[in-house]
């Protein structure tokens, strides 16, 4: 039984950057960057107003006040999108909405609060616009202007090879007038569950079955983390059955099985992967997730180059199958996708309940994680069985107890590895 460290080790050892391809900016979310963004235009690309007001010369406003108003003829009004071709002159005024251009002659631009529109608006008896403004404070030279080029200058470099795309780099791309941009591809990952006792959601449960869960979580976990899952359906527990279904996915970047692996099974899996490929590893210290298994099967030969492709067997116990993955199946694939971090965020936190290890293993609990008072406090989410599926669902965090603790309790520090942070956890 090898540690989780040499197990990722080895698996990492397998597995790639892919290649780059072209996509449009909202579908690659989550994917890295694979060329440097310069900009061919300034942006803004024209000083333009952050206020609503009047676009005026500063010295035209000198000693203005509440009490003694500077009066100015308004010449105009500009909207934003549009360039007003009218000039400031001393003693006349442009009337301008957020984000329009500065007109030319104008410095400065006083908000409509501090100018006494408001009092002419409700006093006005018709629709008309004001055509003369009183300035009612000094405004200084630059004041409520946005330069051209403050946010992104011309000729920079905005964006460098290797930053992931968020919500904030898709908007920066298309305030640059891109639409598409060139990521590392999303790596597609088949998956097959395996079980005599399996049944597809779409079907009855017959008396002595279970539904096939683990294709779900696992897919979803798939798409969660930036891939693309090949589903590939329900495999007997027999060697052509699964070898059968394991070809449908050789076009795939990973093979990702459930089931088949503990000791009963393991010699399906062990035998696929000597027959089709090669075995790197079985079972793993730690609990739960013990029989994983790993190695690469035989792809098509491209060229006269075969490719192996990296093959995890996932213990078939629901919750071991969703953990192993945290553990394994998310690292290789950050990997493909060019990512640098591969670890979870880990937190400390005291520990609210005891709990006992007796053979060696490191257990990964499932805890909820809660702050009160400063600290982190990590609560069992209730019985541990690799079968309870809701107790994974109610955890935001695994608590790591380490190999050589074979007992910790309740007020001792832990590492809990977070698996989320989203608010919608309990
Ligand atoms: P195995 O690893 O095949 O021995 O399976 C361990 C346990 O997980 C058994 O109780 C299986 O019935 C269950 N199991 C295996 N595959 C799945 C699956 N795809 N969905 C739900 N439960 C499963
Ligand atoms: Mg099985």
């Amino acid at each position: 039984m090898i540690s989780i460290e040499e197990a990722l080790e080895k698996i990492l050892a397998y597995v790639n950057i892919l290649e780059e391809e072209e996509k449009p900016i909202l579908d690659c979310l989550g994917q890295i960057l694979a060329e440097d963004i310069y900009s061919s235009i300034d942006v803004p690309p024209l000083d333009n107003t952050a206020m609503d007001g009047y676009a005026v010369q500063a010295s035209d406003t000198l000693n203005a006040s509440r009490e003694s108003p500077r009066f100015l003829s308004v010449i105009d009004t500009v909207a934003a999108g549009y360039i007003s071709k009218y000039e400031v002159e001393p003693g006349t005024a442009i009337r301008i909405m957020t984000g329009a251009p500065i007109p030319k002659g104008a410095d400065s631009v006083v908000q409509f609060e501090n100018t006494d529109e408001l009092t002419r608006r409700e006093s006005a008896t018709d629709q008309q616009l004001p055509t003369e403004i009183g300035v009612l404070c000094e405004a200084e030279a630059g004041l409520n202007i946005r330069r051209a080029g403050e946010d992104i200058t011309k000729g920079s470099m905005v964006l460098s090879k290797g930053v992931v795309i968020r919500p904030s780099e898709a908007g920066i791309l298309a305030s640059l007038g891109h639409n598409k941009v060139m990521v590392i591809r999303r790596p597609v990952v088949a998956i097959l569950a395996t079980g005599d006792e399996l049944v597809d959601i779409s079907q009855p449960l017959p008396p002595g079955k279970i539904y096939n869960s683990n294709t779900y979580s696992v897919s979803a976990l798939v798409l969660h983390y930036g891939g693309i899952p090949k589903i590939l359906g329900i495999a007997l527990d027999n060697e052509d059955s699964v070898v059968a279904s394991l070809r449908r996915g050789l076009d795939a970047d990973m093979l990702v099985t459930s089931g088949g692996v503990s000791a009963g099974d393991y010699d399906i899996v062990k035998d696929i992967l000597a027959k089709e490929g090669e075995i790197a590893f079985w079972t793993v210290r730690m609990k739960p997730g013990k029989p994983l298994a790993f190695g690469t099967i035989r792809g098509a030969s491209k060229g006269g180059k075969v490719k192996n492709i990296p093959h995890l067997g996932l213990p078939g116990n629901p919750v071991s199958s969703m953990v192993t993955f945290e553990m394994f199946v998310r690292p290789a694939m950050l990997k493909m996708m060019g990512k640098k971090n591969l670890v979870k965020p880990t937190i400390e936190a005291v520990l609210e309940d005891s709990i006992v290890n007796s053979d060696g293993r490191r257990i990964l609990a499932r805890t909820v994680v809660k702050k009160r008072d400063g600290r982190y406090f990590a609560r069992l989410t209730g019985p541990q069985g690799s079968g309870i599926l809701t107790s994974m669902s109610l955890a935001n965090g695994l608590a790591i107890i380490p190999e050589d603790k074979a007992r910790m309790k309740a007020g001792d520090v832990v590492q809990v590895m977070m698996l989320d942070w989203s608010e919608s956890q309990p």
